[in-house]
Formats: structure tokens, sequence, C-alpha cells
């Protein structure tokens, strides 16, 4: 509302840095309004250059929301550059229309030139550095709550399980003992055969709970995943071939980690398992599981070419019994979150409606002596 007045009539001032940030971050359906004020408060100011103004914010308006998909899929330095990048081709952009009009480019023009640019790169930079920092935070904050609250769910549901297991094997034993005795009827019998198909039942509920449990130190490995990633990818095959869905394996990791065998087994399995359902309703399709090295850390891609999931979707994955499906338990996913939280890994969930899901697991890798040292 106060800008700077040249002697032309043109004005200079802030107004493209929230522009830019609203367009980049929220693409065309936020930055609408922001356009409206803009040009409702150029009017407002006046002085000359009020169509051009014009003129150049539609043109702002309809560019740089194009890039902002691509924008929100890069990390936190990759949208800082190009955020300052943008509103650096803005001015510069707004300076050359500038030029055109002015014609006579004496001394003072090039000062502003130096001191529009100057201004403009280094405010985004620093509102830039200042979001991704809050971003960062926020992040850091629901990750400290949500594994707190994971670890103390998947520890109760562990020894809940754990407990129960004993009742279930001592009346599947007497049940069993019962059915082979001679005075009952052939009604009892199927009544029992009924309650051992039961308890069979229970049985296997109280497994996958227990799978939450501590890892265990007897199925703790230090290795590259090479053996995990081999043995799931037999047992998911059969699988695979009845729901008309190819698998593709690549493999091209040397780092080692150490984890519980059975966790990360049981871990694999269920992206798979997930991946291959989502493309049952499609008819088919092609699962791509990844497994490649970045920068000290093992990084595990399972793509699929599913049903795809919303971003509203993607945020109740983690929630304890949240299933889409008739059948579904919902735990698998939160089995998979529990493990990576047990690694210190990551879990980077890419999806599009109709299109597809890619899982991308990030597990930092550990050095022999870093065990060694844990284990004293
Ligand atoms: P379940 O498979 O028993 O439903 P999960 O915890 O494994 O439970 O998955 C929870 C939900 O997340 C699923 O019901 C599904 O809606 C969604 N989901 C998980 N993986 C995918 C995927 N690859 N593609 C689409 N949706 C998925
Ligand atoms: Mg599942």
């Amino acid at each position: 509302m106060m800008p700077i007045r040249l002697e032309s009539g043109f004005i200079f001032d802030l107004r493209y840095i929230p522009f830019i940030i609203v367009a980049l971050f929220g693409g065309y359906k936020s930055v609408l309004p922001l356009y409206l004020l803009l040009n409702i408060m150029r009017v407002y100011v006046g002085g000359e250059g009020t169509l051009q103004s014009f003129l150049f914010s539609t043109g702002v308006l309809i560019v740089v929301p194009m890039f902002s998909k691509r924008f929100m899929r890069l990390e936190s330095k990759g949208r800082l550059i190009t955020a300052t990048f943008f509103s650096f081709l803005t001015m510069g952009c707004y300076l050359i229309t500038l030029a055109c009009i002015i014609k006579d480019l004496d001394h003072d023009f090039w000062m502003l030139v130096v001191n529009a640019l100057g201004t403009h790169t280094l405010v985004m930079l620093i509102i830039m550095i200042l979001i991704e920092k809050i971003i960062t935070n926020i992040k850091g904050r629901d990750q400290i709550l949500y594994s707190e609250n994971l670890n103390v769910a998947s520890e109760l549901a562990a020894s809940v399980s754990h407990e129960i297991r004993n009742p279930l094997t001592v009346t599947n034993g007497f049940l069993q003992l019962l059915a082979k005795s001679k005075t009952i009827t052939e009604k009892e019998k199927r009544y029992i055969n009924l309650s051992l198909l039961e308890l069979k039942r229970a049985e296997k509920i109280v497994s996958d709970y227990l799978s939450f449990a501590k890892p265990q130190s007897e199925n703790m490995i230090y290795s590259n995943m090479r053996e995990e990633i081999d043995y799931t990818r037999e047992i998911i095959m059969p699988y695979a071939l009845l729901h008309n869905v190819d698998v593709r394996l690549t493999f091209n990791n040397t780092l080692k980690a150490h984890y519980d065998r059975n966790q990360i087994t049981q871990c694999l399995i269920n992206l798979y398992k997930n991946g291959i359902e989502a493309m049952t309703e499609k008819g088919g399709g092609t699962l791509l599981i990844d497994i490649s090295e970045k920068k000290q850390n093992i990084r595990v891609r399972i793509e699929d070419t599913g049903i795809g999931m919303t971003s509203e979707e993607i945020s109740n994955l983690y929630k304890p019994r949240y299933s889409t499906k008739e059948e579904g338990t919902g735990l698998g996913m939160l089995m998979v979150y529990s493990t990576m939280n047990k690694v210190k890994g990551n879990i980077e969930v890419h999806s599009e409606k109709g299109k597809g899901t890619t899982f991308l697991l990030t597990i930092p890798a550990t050095t022999e002596e870093t065990v060694k040292m844990n284990k004293q």
C-alpha cells in the first residue's frame, strides 16, 4: 500500500512475493483470490501502469501455478531455490517490460534494476527459509508424537496378544482331545470342529499383533536385504500371478543395516500385497520393486499401477484399523510404519488417484562398529 513511486508513474513494491509463494504452494485455486486482491489494490493505489500491471499479474497467474505440482514434489532445498528463482524471474520480466516503456535507460534505471532484483531475491530467500523451517518443525513434531503413540500401542498389543496365546493353546489341546472321545454324537463333533476353526482364526490374529513386538534379538541380522527381498518375492509370486500382476525387481545395494529379519519380511509382504490388491480392480498391472542406495541410505521403492489414493486417504494410512477393503484389517500399514520406526527409517508416499502409488522406504545404513557399540 506504500509503494515506491518512480518519476514515470510506475510503482515498485513486494506484492509479487506472497503472490508467487501462494501460486507455488497452493496452485490456481488458492492464488485466484490473491490475484483479485492484488489488482483491486493496484487500482486503489492508482498511478500510471495499472493496465500493464493487470496484464503482467495475469501472466504470472497463468504461468507460475503451472509448476505448483512439480514444485510440491521437490525437497526442501529444491523448493527454496525454485521460489527464489521465480521471484528473480518475475522481477526480471517486470523490469524488461518497464525498459521497453521508458526507453531512456540511464544510470538511475540500472540502479533500479540492481536494487529491485536484489531485494526480491533476498526477501524471497529469507521468507522461504522461514517457511521451510516451519514445515520441518511441524513434520518433526508430528513424527515424534506419532512414534510415541505407536510405541505404546504396539507394546500393549504385543503383550496382550502374548498373554492370550497360552489359554488359546490350552483350549485348543483340550478340544482336540474331546473330539477324539467315543461318547459324543456327530452333531457335537461338528460343534467342536467349528470351535477349533475359530480358535485357529483367533490364533492368527494374535500372531499378527505379535509382530508389533520389540525386535527379537535372535532375529536380528546385519545385512543388505538381498535375502529378504528374494524370499518375499518368492512368497508373493503366486498371489501376483493369480491377480494378473507382473512383478519386476531390480537390486543395486551394497549398504547394510541392522534389522529384525521377520519384521522386515512381513513389512515388505504387506506393501506388496497392498500394491497387488490395488491393481485387482484394474484387472492387473505391474509391481515394481527397486532397491538402491543413496548417501548412506538403503532405498526401497515399491511402485504399483493400481487405483491410487487421494491425499486424504494417504494421511489415513498410519491410523490403526483404517481400511477401505471389505475383509481388510487395516493392520498392514500400521505394521509397516511400526517397523520403519524401529529401524529409524522413513516412509514417503506418492500417489495419484487412478494412476498408482509409490512407497519409498529409506533405511539408514549402519556400520558394524555402531552395531557392536549398541550391543555393549
Ligand atoms: P488392509 O490391506 O487390510 O485394508 P492396510 O493397512 O494394509 O489394510 O491398508 C490400509 C488401506 O490403505 C487399504 O485398505 C487401502 O485403502 C489403502 N492402501 C494401502 N496401500 C495402497 C496402495 N498401494 N494403493 C492404494 N491404496 C492403498
Ligand atoms: Mg493390506
